[in-house]
Order: structure tokens, then sequence, then C-alpha cells
């Protein structure tokens, strides 16, 4: 594959952009040192590692990565009074051709003020199947609630609640106090503010929302809120 061709479907700009880029001596192949002048050059793009204006990429085919989201952000391309969590990731990213949207995709939403894991792919098969209903991947959701965790509102969280606008209950897959005012909380769908309508239907509020895990895969502890890497094929595998 031309490494023009490569740029492009890396998403760092047009055919015209990223052959620019080359000429100019801001891509290297390998080590950072190595830069490359000619855009028509031949590369196997499988397990490729260049660099684009000092910056190290591995090329990926398609492309799967996990956030940490951090509160203050919106998981939509046009957020209205907040900034999209979008802008936490390189531009290449958010510019991928393919598809019917350019880039990267949240799979689902967490609200403006959740924080936690966030996955983002521009595999369209992938986000269907991890954001739909009949998935149930399990999703656990760390709580702080406003009042007081009562082991009848554990007990009813268990056995299911009526939300508005729904017709069956919903109920949680595993749901336990970990503290005073705090609770575990796994669900296998994912419904418009779920957590946030499950507990106001128990009678309590939540004043603090963190979603830790997704299926086999935990947010991990060294990836600091606003920043992303990119899953393993393990990880990728293993949420399928
Ligand atoms: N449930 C909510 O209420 N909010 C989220 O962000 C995720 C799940």
């Amino acid at each position: 594959m031309r490494l023009d061709a490569i740029l492009f479907s890396q998403g760092f700009g047009t055919r015209r952009v990223c052959s620019g880029l080359i000429e100019q001596g801001w891509v290297a192949l390998g080590e950072p040192s190595q830069s490359c002048h000619d855009p028509g050059l031949q590369c196997e793009p499988e397990g490729l590692v260049f660099w684009v204006q000092g910056q190290r990429w591995e090329y990926q085919r398609l492309a799967y990565l996990m956030l940490h989201k951090p509160a203050g952000y919106e998981c939509s391309q046009k957020p209205g009074a907040w900034p999209s969590v979008y802008t936490l990731l390189p531009s290449a990213l958010r510019q991928r051709p393919g598809g019917a949207a350019c880039g990267v995709q949240a799979v689902g939403r967490l609200d403006q003020d959740t924080t936690g894991l966030l996955l983002l792919s521009d595999d369209g098969a992938f986000i269907h199947r991890l954001s739909s209903p009949r998935h149930h991947v399990p999703k656990l959701y760390q709580v702080v609630c406003e009042q007081p965790v009562e082991p009848e509102m554990v007990r009813r969280l268990l056995q299911g609640v009526m939300l508005e606008g729904e017709q069956q209950p919903v109920r949680a897959a595993a749901c336990a106090a970990t503290g005073s005012h705090r609770l575990d909380l796994t669900l296998t769908e994912g419904k418009y503010h779920q957590v946030k309508r499950m507990l106001a239907a128990v009678g309590n509020r939540v004043c603090g929302l963190h979603r830790s895990r997704i299926g086999a895969l935990e947010l991990p502890a060294d990836l600091a809120p606003g920043t992303w890497r990119w899953l393993t094929p393990q990880q990728v595998q293993a949420l399928q």
C-alpha cells in the first residue's frame, strides 16, 4: 500500500495533505529519525510503526480504544453546554475515513457528569453489537448516593423497578452497598439515564457516577482522566 494512502486511511487528512506531510519530511517510518520523503513508497500496513510530526502511531485497520471520560464532557459530536469527549482525542482519530460517519464513535453514551470507561471505535458492527440491548454486556457503575443506602433499596433494585416510559420493570444484574452512601450496580441494558432513574425510583438520588468496567474490561488504574489508549486484540475479542 502507498504510504500516502496509509496516512489517509489513518485520518491524517486528504490524500493531498498526506502527500504534503510526507514530502515535507513530517513522516518517519520505524524510528522518529527515519523520515521518508516519498508519498508513493510501498509499505505493508499491518504492524507498521510510523511517526507523524514527532508522534508515534501504529497502523490500525479498524480503531478500538478506551477513554477515561472526565466529568464535564458530553458524549456527542455536536455538544450543547459542555465540550465534546471527541476533543480529548487526536484529530486523526476524529477524521478517519470510512463508514457512514467519519472517525471513531462512542459505544453508547455517558452523561456529562459521569466519569469512567468509554469505548470508541470505527467498527460499525462492533459498536452495534455492544450497544444492542440483546447483547447484555454487563456494565459496572460505582454510585454515590445522596441518601443512605438501605437494604430495602438494594433489594428493590435487584428485583426490578418501573421507570417512566418503560413497559417492563428494569432490574440490576448485581447490586451491593459498598458504604453508607455508596453502591456498586451492574446493568446489562443501557437505557437513557438508567442508573439515575433507577435510584430515583427507590427514593434516592445519584450524586456521583463512575463506570469502572464493561464486560471483562476494567478501566486501568493508570489511565488518567481525559486520556485514552488502544484496546489490545485480546481485549477487543473478549468484548464481542
Ligand atoms: N446511567 C446514568 O444514569 N447515566 C450514565 O451516564 C450512565 C448510566
